[in-house]
């Protein structure tokens, strides 16, 4: 069978590589893809990224399976496009992307739904936003109503920054209309772990745990990123938090989107903020899988993923049960000079070992030219290092980061602190 895997990241070609290892598939296209799918020799790339030009071509393919990888495809209604077309494709309808694609969206829905959130306004108006600021105080959480590509978000330690966040935002239009509208809401202080189950419109079936490094320094220090590393399983959802999170977040958020009209399909993704009790909020949530959590959850990820696919978008996950690599997952994202303000492109990439049984490199802004590997992207490698324990998965991922080469990259060299504090 031929499967289409949308996107260029590192997610998609760990998606893609998973997929790629089922006997029942033939040929596996990304759309775009990067660098290190073009040098897979089951995976092919396609320029294409127009999601009707793409439908034409599963169409004339004959392609089974289609599976997205980023939001932007979704908030723009890729699925509604395949299957009004009658294409299998995995993912949110453009109505039930809104969860991601509007934060105002998200939180009016958990709102409704008693879905514990941050407190939490949105405005339009310049004054009233900056009258509820001086109201509430700081700190305090400034989001875009948008997709911002992870630029939307300000997280406000003192008044200035919050009223400054205002105003690039709703003034001066700097995000443009993502940031037309925005949410102002409380500060919640804990450990942050992201939360990812299939939906199949009614069955949900919960991915393996796993946490991300947002910050672009060592320490949790830096400006946000687009995530440094992430490792799964994250110790700190343990069975009880799992239930939980099941219990008062994932279940009631599906059947929420259900009374409202909206039945949900694809990957949800909560990110949650847990407190020092063990009390867990959702800060958003994402349509998709995260990257780069993607990366080491696909390293772990034993059953069949095209199989589960189609019980995806056969409505029939209920039938599923996912069989997991025992051992701890680590990935170690590299990063272009420059990222994440200018990430410099063209620099010349050395020195990517081959895949084990406990590490794999996933690329991302990753570009072949000449059979050269070039960088053209912020975020251009993760290494996935597995190990029995989480200091030898970490181990195994910084043994091969160590021996890749390109000039200005940048990596966080403590991935994986939060693990390592809670068991040895
Ligand atoms: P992503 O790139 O993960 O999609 P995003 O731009 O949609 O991010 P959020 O995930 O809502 O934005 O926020 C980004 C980060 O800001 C969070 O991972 C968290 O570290 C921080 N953050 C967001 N909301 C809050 C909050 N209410 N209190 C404290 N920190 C927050």
């Amino acid at each position: 069978m031929k499967i289409l895997v949308v996107g260029s990241g590192g997610r998609e070609h760990a998606l893609a590589w998973k997929l790629a290892q089922s006997e029942r598939v033939q040929t596996i296209f990304v759309a775009p893809g990067n660098g290190g799918t073009a040098t897979d020799a089951r995976l092919k790339n396609i320029a294409i990224s127009d999601p009707a030009a793409l439908a034409d071509f599963a169409e004339q393919e004959h392609i089974a399976l289609t599976v997205v990888g980023p939001e932007v495809p979704l908030a723009a209604g890729i699925v509604n496009i395949f299957r009004a077309r009658g294409l299998k494709i995995f993912g949110p309808s453009k109505e039930a992307a809104q969860l991601e694609s509007s934060k105002d969206f998200a939180k009016s829905f958990m709102q409704r739904h008693h879905i514990p959130t941050a407190e939490y306004q949105t405005f339009a108006d310049l004054q009233a936003a900056h009258a509820y600021i001086d109201a509430k105080g700081a700190p305090i959480v400034i989001k875009a109503d948008g997709l911002a590509a992870g630029k939307g978000v300000v997280v406000a330690m003192d008044l200035n920054e919050a009223h400054a966040a205002v105003d690039m935002m709703l003034s001066d239009n700097k995000l443009g209309d993502a940031g037309a509208r925005v949410v102002i809401e409380e500060f919640l202080a804990g450990e942050e772990a992201s939360f990812i189950v299939m939906v199949d419109g009614k069955n949900i079936l919960p991915l393996a745990t796993s946490q991300d490094h947002k910050r672009l320094l060592d320490q949790d220090a830096g400006p946000n990123t687009g995530g440094m590393g992430a490792y799964s399983p994250a110790p700190i959802v343990t069975p009880q938090l799992h239930a939980r999170v099941m219990r008062e977040i994932i279940v009631p958020t599906v059947q929420g989107m259900a009374k409202d009209g909206i039945v949900f399909t694809g990957f949800l993704y909560a990110g949650l903020m847990i407190d020092d009790q063990g009390n867990p909020k959702t800060l958003e949530f994402n349509c998709r899988m995260g990257d780069p959590e993607t990366q080491p959850i696909m390293a772990r990820l034993k059953t069949d993923l095209v199989q589960v696919m189609e019980h995806a978008v056969n409505g029939t996950l209920d039938s599923v049960e996912l069989e997991w690599d025992r051992r701890t997952a680590m990935g170690v994202v590299m990063a272009a000079a420059g990222y994440p303000d200018t990430p410099r492109k063209g620099d010349v990439i050395s020195g990517i070992p081959p895949e084990t049984a406990d590490s794999v490199t996933f690329h991302a802004g990753t570009s072949l030219n000449d059979k050269t590997l070039h960088t053209s992207g912020g975020r251009v490698l993760c290494v996935v290092g597995l190990g029995d324990t989480v200091k030898l998965a970490q181990k195994h991922a910084y043994d091969v980061v160590e021996k890749i080469h390109f000039d200005g990259a940048q990596y966080r060299r403590d991935i994986g602190w939060r693990a390592l504090n809670r068991k040895h």
